[in-house]
C-alpha cells in the first residue's frame, strides 16, 4: 500500500499515512487531531532554489532594439 505524506496547516506537523491510492486525496487527520491538512507531493525532492551556480551563463546585456528595457521606459528619450 503506498504511503502518502501530509502536512497539517494547523500545527505544521508532517505525517505519513498508508492508504489505498483511491483514498490518496481523501481528508487526512494529523496525529494531533487537526483536519486542516494538505497532501504533499512525493518526498522525492526536485530542483530547488538553494543556490545558483556562479558559473551560470549571464544573459546578454544588450538584447537588440525594442522590447522594453531602458528605451521602452522613456529614460532614453
Ligand atoms: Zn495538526
Amino acid at each position: 500500500m503506498p504511503r502518502y505524506e501530509y502536512r497539517c496547516r494547523t500545527c505544521g506537523d508532517t505525517f505519513e499515512l498508508s492508504r489505498p491510492m483511491a483514498e490518496s486525496s481523501a481528508p487526512a487527520t494529523c496525529p494531533s487531531g487537526h483536519d486542516d491538512t494538505v497532501k504533499l507531493l512525493s518526498t522525492v525532492a526536485v530542483g530547488g532554489t538553494a543556490s545558483t551556480p556562479a558559473s551560470a551563463p549571464a544573459p546578454a546585456p544588450r538584447a537588440g532594439g525594442g522590447g522594453g528595457g531602458c528605451c521602452g521606459g522613456g529614460c532614453c528619450g
